[in-house]
This record gives structure tokens, C-alpha cells and sequence, in this order.
């Protein structure tokens, strides 16, 4: 029996990842849940799993909790620090999907116990990733890529030699405002940037797809996950998100992979890896598809992808500090303080205001300094964001 764990399991991922374990449940042995509002989702899954134990984020909730899993026989425990504990229970397998830089930590957890850890949660790749690839190593323990790109470029790399590799392609579907007329940003709204063209994911990554502050969070992933230079990555316009990404070899040749829009194929390979089971996905139709379009990402309309570039650039800390301010300023579009096109604008001020302070980006990365320039950030962004609040 394979011991597996999912954090974040009560999202958009984990539910996908409790469906493809459910499926086999006879073949697994589930040790740890997490998940942080959604109680009866995580109680339900825990207990029609057979989970050891159930963790809540939130601390004032564990009663909610213990009610909900009375008689299942699954442990219940909440807060933060209950969360990086269950991650460090032995387990063959960890789902890392909680949102944000709140995943780091327990993902590291994992990987100090030998998990192969099932990399969903980008944010720890742009805030730590040296930290936690030398963890990794350190320890013995593999990471497998989810995001569907990089989950993409692994497989297009199988078997070959990063010698080769001259440029890795990711594709961006454009999100929800790819078409609108420039001048219209300032208008959107929640509802309408909470809104994907092709994929069905969390809120959070939806309004990341639309500015494009997802594809600029890859980008960096993928200088930190497959160690290539920036100037190696690119990114294409792909408005039917078929082909995930591309790798470009010294022979000319692009190996793309081609796929429905379905995390499941990406979580199932992680699952699965180094072999490929049957997966409940569906199987295109290229002659129904009939076309897939490309074009160039303009990058007036999202200013995203230059903000990545220049954070690689600076580099030390300075993810840690970019994925802060882009959390921050997300946090700042959904309570309706800014418009859609100031959340760049305070990725910017943030990154300029910190990239001065003496030493900080500099600083070596430990899980208490990134901790640290992640808590400068978000006090940064919040002063750029009431700087534009009501305009
Ligand atoms: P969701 O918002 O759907 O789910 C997030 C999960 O994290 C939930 O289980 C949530 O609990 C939990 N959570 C929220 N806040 C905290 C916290 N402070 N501490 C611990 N747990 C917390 O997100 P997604 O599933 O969309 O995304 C998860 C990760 O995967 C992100 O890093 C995202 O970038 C990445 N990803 C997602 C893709 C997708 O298709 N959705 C594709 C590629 C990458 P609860 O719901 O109970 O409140
Ligand atoms: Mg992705």
C-alpha cells in the first residue's frame, strides 16, 4: 500500500488528486488531509478515505472539526503548525496544493521526512526554490512537477539530455481579458476576472491567469525546476490551452505536449510516475479542434511577464518578495480597494521599495528569512495598494 498525504486537499487540486486516489482507494493508505475553511469537505474525504488525521488552518475551528469526523476514527488537529506536523508523517507520496506561500513550509516538511512531494504549490518554487531543491537532494526525496506546463516539459524531457535543450515554451491561454480593448482593464471586475476561458481552478490562480501574474509565477518556475537561464524561457499566447508546453531541442526540433485541460492528467503522471496508468480524462478530437492559434503576449496589457523577468534578474530573495506583493495585491483586488490594472502597479512599487533596503535580497534563504522579506512585502504592497485605494 502506497502511503499518501494531500495538503490543500479541500481545493481545486485536492479535489482532483482525492478523486484519482478515491478511484483506487484499496490501493492507498491515506495518512494526512489538510485543508482550511471548507470543514465538511474535509471531514467527508478524510473519513470516506480512511485518513489517520485531518487538519484545519484555522486554529478556532478544531471543534468544528472534531464534530464533523465524531465516530470516523480520523485524528482532527488545526492550526499552521498542525499542518507542517502532518506533513511530517512518513508517506511515500505528498499532494502540495495549498495556495501561497503558506505551502512552503509543510511542503519542506515533507521533503526533510523523503517524500516524493507532488509540486503543485508554484509560490514555494518563486519564493525558495534553491531551498527547497537543495532540501530535496539533501534528503534524498524527488519533486515531481503538477503545474500542467511544467508537468509538460518533465514528460517532453524524458529520456533526453538538457544539453540539448536550447528553449522551453510555456503557453499562456491569455485569461479572461485576452480580448478586451486596453482602456476597459480599469473596469473589470471581480466576477468577471474570477471567470477562466478553458480551465476550471481556485479563485486565486483564475485572477492570476487574467493578469497573467500565473504565467509570470512559471516562468520563474521553470528557471528554478529545470535550472535553464531566463533568457531560454518563453511564453506564447495559446487561447485553447491544448498544448501545455514546448520544449525546443539543438536540432530544431519542438517536442510538444498535447492534452486536454484537465489537472488530473498532471496530478495522475505525478501519482503514477515513472509509469503512466489509464487516466479518466478525456481523449481529444484534433479533427473537432480542427485549429490552434499562437500569437505574442503583449506585454503593455500584461506587464506581469516583464516583472518576472526582472525579479530572475535581481535574484536572492527577490521572489520571495515578487510573490508576496502579487499575493498582496490580489488580496487588495478581491476586497474591491484597487482595479484590476493596479495590482501590477503595486507588484512594481513593492519590488522597486524593497530592492533598496540594504542587504535584504542579499540575505541567505532560509525558511525564517524568506519568512522575513515575505512579511516586509506584504506591508509594502499594502501601503501601495491605500495609495490607490477609491481611485
Ligand atoms: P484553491 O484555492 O482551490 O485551494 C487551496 C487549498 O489550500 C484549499 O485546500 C484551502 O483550504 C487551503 N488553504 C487556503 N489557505 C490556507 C492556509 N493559509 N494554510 C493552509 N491551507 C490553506 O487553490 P488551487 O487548488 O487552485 O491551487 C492550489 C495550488 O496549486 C496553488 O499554488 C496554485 O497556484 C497551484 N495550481 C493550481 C492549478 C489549478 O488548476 N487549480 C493549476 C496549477 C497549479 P479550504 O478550501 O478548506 O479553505
Ligand atoms: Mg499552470
Amino acid at each position: 500500500m502506497r502511503r499518501v498525504s494531500i495538503l490543500g486537499a479541500t481545493g481545486s487540486i485536492g479535489q482532483n488528486t482525492v478523486d484519482l486516489i478515491a478511484r483506487n482507494a484499496d490501493t492507498y493508505d491515506v495518512v494526512a488531509l489538510t485543508g482550511a475553511g471548507n470543514i465538511g469537505q474535509l471531514a467527508a474525504d478524510a473519513t470516506r478515505l480512511g485518513a489517520q488525521i485531518a487538519v484545519t488552518a484555522h486554529e478556532d475551528r478544531l471543534e468544528d472539526l472534531r464534530a464533523a469526523l465524531q465516530g470516523s476514527g480520523v485524528e482532527a488537529a488545526a492550526g499552521e503548525a498542525a499542518i507542517t506536523e502532518a506533513a511530517a508523517r512518513p508517506a511515500d507520496w505528498t499532494m502540495s496544493a495549498i495556495v501561497g506561500a503558506a505551502g512552503l513550509a509543510p511542503g519542506m516538511e515533507a521533503l526533510k521526512h523523503g517524500a516524493t512531494l507532488a509540486l503543485a504549490n508554484k509560490e514555494s518554487l518563486v519564493c525558495a526554490g534553491q531551498l527547497l531543491l537543495a532540501t530535496a537532494k539533501q534528503h534524498g526525496a524527488q519533486i515531481l512537477p503538477v503545474d500542467s506546463e511544467h508537468s509538460a516539459i518533465f514528460q517532453a524531457l524524458q529520456g533526453e539530455d538538457m544539453t540539448a535543450v536550447e528553449r522551453i515554451i510555456i503557453t499562456a491561454s491569455g485569461g479572461a481579458f485576452r480580448d478586451w480593448p486596453l482602456a476597459q482593464l480599469a473596469d473589470a471586475t471581480l466576477e468577471q476576472a474570477s471567470s477562466h476561458p478553458n480551465w476550471d481552478m481556485g479563485q486565486r490562480i483564475t485572477i492570476d491567469s487574467a493578469t497573467l501574474f500565473n504565467k509570470a509565477m512559471e516562468v520563474i518556475e521553470t528557471r528554478e525546476f529545470f535550472a535553464v537561464d531566463p533568457d531560454q524561457i518563453e511564453v506564447i499566447i495559446h487561447p485553447q490551452s491544448l498544448i501545455h508546453a514546448l520544449v525546443g531541442f539543438n536540432d530544431g526540433a519542438l517536442m510538444a505536449h498535447v492534452g486536454p485541460p484537465d489537472m488530473r492528467h498532471a496530478i495522475g503522471y505525478a501519482l503514477h510516475h515513472p509509469k503512466r496508468e489509464t487516466l479518466p480524462v478525456e481523449r481529444l478530437d484534433l479533427a473537432a479542434i480542427g485549429q490552434l492559434e499562437f500569437r505574442a503576449p503583449d506585454e503593455a496589457r500584461w506587464p506581469a511577464l516583464r516583472l518576472a523577468r526582472e525579479t530572475m534578474a535581481a535574484g536572492g530573495l527577490t521572489g520571495a518578495v515578487f510573490n508576496a506583493a502579487k499575493e498582496t495585491a490580489l488580496d487588495g483586488f478581491i476586497a474591491g480597494r484597487i482595479r484590476f490594472p493596479h495590482m501590477a502597479e503595486v507588484v512594481e512599487d513593492t519590488l522597486t521599495q524593497l530592492s533598496g533596503e540594504n542587504g535584504l535580497i542579499a540575505a541567505t534563504m532560509t525558511l525564517d528569512n524568506v519568512a522575513h522579506v515575505d512579511h516586509l512585502a506584504r506591508t509594502a504592497a499594502w501601503t501601495a495598494i491605500d495609495k490607490r485605494a477609491g481611485q
